[in-house]
């Protein structure tokens, strides 16, 4: 039967891909059990990717599972994730090093955007408003990772968390950081921004300390790119 050939071909070329690269789960994405019984593609067939041996490698079932057609950075899109305190500059950054057909993700801009009168304050919404910009960044997020142009796409994520950033890291996504140093962004919190954002300013560097991260650190190889989490609040 052809479906039972078609089996057998596919079960021939995972133990091929397994004999090839080995055993270990190239994703290693969080929740990753090591050992590979799967074969990934690469490149997405979705996104045009084959079933050659040269686009699979390895993975287990959890990773496989999980990263569904993602792309890998630089398989299709490019993805960077721009990460900092509030107040430290992130639009900014991506404002001046964005090119005109990139994709840029900024849960406050999309709030903005769905409000009738655009507030003077950014970050000022109310939490409906909030509610449903999470919902839009979240679409917005799973069809970027899933594009197969060359482009890149820049998610503004003040505080990931630090399962989420290894995850995004694995897949290739270069990590930004933006921060200026504690002391100029607890006072750009205090004039510029609502109270609201102090306690976030404190939130990142209990999280990720004071030092002076690069500002714009070597990408690191492969990951699942931050699902927004309703209770994350993520300026
Ligand atoms: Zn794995």
């Amino acid at each position: 039967m052809g479906s039972n050939r078609g089996g057998r071909a596919n079960s021939k070329m995972t133990q091929l891909v397994l004999e090839t690269y080995g055993r270990q789960c190239w994703l290693r994405l969080k929740g990753c059990t090591g050992l590979a019984t799967t074969k990934d593609h690469v490149i997405p067939y979705s996104l045009g990717g084959d079933d050659s041996l040269e686009n699979f490698r390895p993975a287990c079932r959890s990773c496989n599972s999980k990263r569904q057609n993602m792309v890998v950075s630089g398989y299709g899109a490019s993805v960077v994730i721009v990460m900092g305190p509030p107040a430290a500059g992130k639009s900014t950054y991506v404002r001046e090093h964005a090119s005109a057909a990139d994709i840029v993700i900024d849960l406050d801009e999309i709030a903005r955007a769905l409000m009738p009168v655009r507030p003077e304050q950014t970050h000022v919404y109310p939490a409906h408003v909030r509610h449903v910009a999470i919902k839009a960044r979240q679409a917005a997020i799973s069809a970027a990772r899933r594009l197969k142009e060359r482009v890149t796409v820049w998610i503004i994520q003040a505080i990931p968390r630090p399962d989420d950033l290894a995850d995004w890291r694995r897949l290739g996504y270069q990590v930004v950081t933006i921060d200026p140093g504690r002391a100029v962004v607890e006072d750009r919190a205090r004039r510029l921004r609502p109270e609201i954002m102090r306690q976030q300013v404190a939130r990142y560097y209990a999280t990720y300390g004071e030092h002076t991260a690069p500002a714009v650190p070597a990408p690191s190889p492969l990951a699942s790119v931050a699902t927004g989490h309703e209770t994350e609040p993520d300026w």
